[in-house]
């Protein structure tokens, strides 16, 4: 397999030979909270596939729904005057769900660069519906993530992912995020850095000219960027900010929406409501590539009440609405609620946090670490702590794979470790991550 692998197969994210040199770990099988590899070793997945197997492999009601919707509507499009029962009843239930974040309608995608590439294009749309056509920039975090397409691509904070694909979308520009271990400022204080970082969206704004921004897009808490989570004040901030100057706020909550921040969605989280939201991921508990872009009430009234709105759309996807993945969504929208799993995200998230604490009292290369509200958690290496000088990329290698043979699959990006494990772990599963990883960064000495 592993040769095989070599010859036909180019990963996602890396270069084309990475896998001759590094041959992937291949996983056979998966249960629980845990994968089994072709060697017949099993671990925890500190990953939860990638942010998304929120309820673990063995969610049987998805199972048994992703059955019965093949057996009764395989496909149909929902193009062109079809719909069926599937879609509906799951926006219907997507409606009751994201009540309290003011969002009513979904927009159905395949996943969440499909979701943000929607967004983005909605936000233009919207203003020109309401005929302000000159509103087509877009502002974002520096380190903020939000998917591959071009639009997505452009908006993103790290330049790694824009430069190669350059030029991209005119108009996109990228405030400082608020992340405490390094930014322009030096500001450690999370409650000043987020002031600061407002200040800086306010001064571009102006630079720019409020009427010619769309929409600022931003993740609850950032994810891939090295998950950072900002001071309490800092999305109520941008909220008012964007409302003010007639800029729509999107929620990229590709990863944060269904949990796993330890509330429902990342926007609740901080008592924000969006006027739109991305959500994929473990929309479907990661059983079928599925998304959905949720919009807001007084959204969709500025589209459904104009006949130029209607013919302003123009979007969508073969797979908007796949009815495989809507029976999907609906079954793990229901399993996600019934065994109430933010509850169970907040409490172990709790605890992973504290066993990383107590990691980084321990080990010097640990030099920062970033969590505290719900199941993503991320440890930053550093060669030396007094110049945060990032680990190299050898020495990360040795921490994941020592902490792979010590029972647990933790993710890289960078210097960062990064934990968002299944949202229905035990706090058993916690211990064996956090021992996985003191055996990682033993292996460093
Ligand atoms: N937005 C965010 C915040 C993400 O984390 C991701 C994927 N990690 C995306 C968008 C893109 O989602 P996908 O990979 O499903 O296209």
């Amino acid at each position: 397999l592993k040769e095989k692998n070599a010859r036909s197969l180019w990963h996602p994210m890396a270069h084309p030979a990475d896998s001759l040199a590094n041959p992937p770990t291949i996983v056979t099988g998966a249960s629980g909270v845990t994968i089994t590899d072709v060697d017949g070793h099993t671990v925890v997945d500190g990953v939860g596939g990638l942010w998304n197997v929120n309820l673990g492999f063995s969610c049987q009601p998805i199972k048994d729904a992703i059955t019965a919707q093949l057996d009764q509507l395989p496909y149909y499009s929902i193009f062109r005057g079809t719909s069926n029962d599937a879609v509906i009843e799951l926006a219907e239930e997507l409606r009751t769900f994201f009540e309290p974040d003011g969002l009513t309608r979904a927009f159905y995608t395949s996943g969440g660069s499909d979701s943000v590439e929607t967004a983005l294009r909605l936000a233009r749309q919207y203003h020109k519906v309401r005929g302000e056509p000159a509103r087509t920039k877009y502002l974002s975090l520096k380190k903020g993530y939000h998917g591959t397409h071009f639009g997505g691509a452009s908006v993103n904070g790290n330049a790694n992912f824009r430069t190669a694909y350059e030029p991209l979308l005119a108009g996109c520009f990228h405030i400082p995020a608020p992340y405490t271990y390094r930014n322009p400022f030096n500001e450690t204080d999370p409650a000043k850095l987020a002031q600061l970082c407002l200040a800086a969206l306010e001064d571009e704004i102006a630079f720019q000219g409020a009427g010619t921004i769309a929409a600022f897009i931003m993740e609850p808490i950032l994810g891939a960027g090295g998950v950072i989570p900002p001071h309490e004040s800092f999305m109520p901030g941008v909220r008012e900010i964007c409302s003010k100057n007639g800029i729509l706020l999107i929620a990229d909550e590709v990863i944060t929406a269904f949990g796993r921040t330890g509330s429902w969605t990342g926007s609740r989280h901080w008592g924000v409501q969006p006027d739109l939201m991305c959500t994929a991921k473990a929309i479907t508990n990661g059983y079928f590539p599925f998304g959905a872009m949720m919009i807001s009430e007084e959204v969709a009234q500025v589209f459904e009440s104009d006949e130029t709105g209607r013919a302003a759309i123009g979007h969508g996807y073969t797979y908007s609405g796949h009815p495989v993945g809507a029976a999907a969504a609906l079954a793990c929208l229901a399993e996600t609620q019934r065994l109430n799993v933010p509850e169970n995200a907040a409490a172990r998230g709790k605890e992973l946090y504290e066993g990383l604490l107590a990691l980084q009292a321990k080990h010097e290369a640990v030099g920062d670490v970033r969590g505290g509200h719900g199941l993503m958690c991320a440890m930053e290496l550093v060669s030396d702590r007094a110049t945060k000088k990032p680990i190299d990329k050898a020495s990360t290698a040795i921490v994941q794979e020592t902490a792979y043979q010590a029972g647990a699959m933790v993710r890289i990006s960078g210097p960062n470790i990064i934990l968002s494990p299944p949202l229905v772990l035990t706090s058993d599963d916690v211990q064996t991550i956090l021992s996985a990883l003191d055996a990682g960064l033993s292996a460093l000495n």
